[in-house]
C-alpha cells in the first residue's frame, strides 16, 4: 500500500511513474518522467541560486586584476632628436674646452646665456644640459657632446 503514495504521473505522457522531475517546457513548468524530461530544460531552484552567486564574483575580480596591455608607440626610425643624446662625458669635455679658450665659468655662462651656477653643475657633471644647451655648448667651444644612437 506504501507504494501507491510513491506513484507520481508524468505531467505529459501521463505515465504512472516513481519519479518526476520539475521541468521547464517553454514557458510551463511540469512534473516529467525521465524520458519526456528531455524536452525542456530541468529546473532546479536552489542549484539556479548557487550558480548565481559564483558568476557574480568572478564578474567583479576581473574588473580588479585585468590590465590592459598597451602597446608602446613605436620610435621612428630617423635621426630626429630622440635618437640623439648628450655624451656621458660631457662635464669633462665642457670644463676643458672652456678652459683651453682660457675661459671662465662666468664668461662660458655668459655667452650662454645661463646662469654660471647651472654651469658649474654642468661642469661637475650634476646637471645634463638639455639638447638645446648642448647645441649652444657644442656651437660656443667647437666640441662635440651629442652622440647619435
Ligand atoms: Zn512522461
Amino acid at each position: 500500500m506504501k507504494n501507491a503514495f510513491l506513484v507520481m504521473y508524468c505531467e505529459m505522457c501521463g505515465k504512472n511513474v516513481q519519479k518526476t522531475q520539475r521541468v521547464r517546457v517553454e514557458d510551463t513548468i511540469l512534473m516529467l518522467c525521465d524520458s519526456c524530461s528531455r524536452f525542456g530544460k530541468p529546473l532546479d531552484p536552489v542549484k539556479k541560486e548557487v550558480r548565481q552567486v559564483v558568476i557574480e564574483r568572478p564578474a567583479v575580480r576581473p574588473v580588479a586584476t585585468y590590465v590592459p596591455k598597451v602597446k608602446k608607440p613605436k620610435v621612428q626610425k630617423s635621426t630626429n632628436q630622440e635618437d640623439l643624446f648628450v655624451a656621458p662625458e660631457y662635464a669633462q669635455i665642457i670644463r676643458e674646452a672652456r678652459e683651453r679658450l682660457s675661459w671662465t665659468q662666468e664668461d662660458l655662462a655668459a655667452k650662454l646665456l645661463e646662469k654660471k651656477n647651472v654651469l658649474a653643475k654642468v661642469e661637475r657633471g650634476e646637471l645634463q644640459p638639455d639638447m638645446k644647451l648642448a647645441r649652444k655648448i657644442e656651437k660656443l667651444l667647437d666640441i662635440k657632446i651629442i652622440e647619435k644612437y
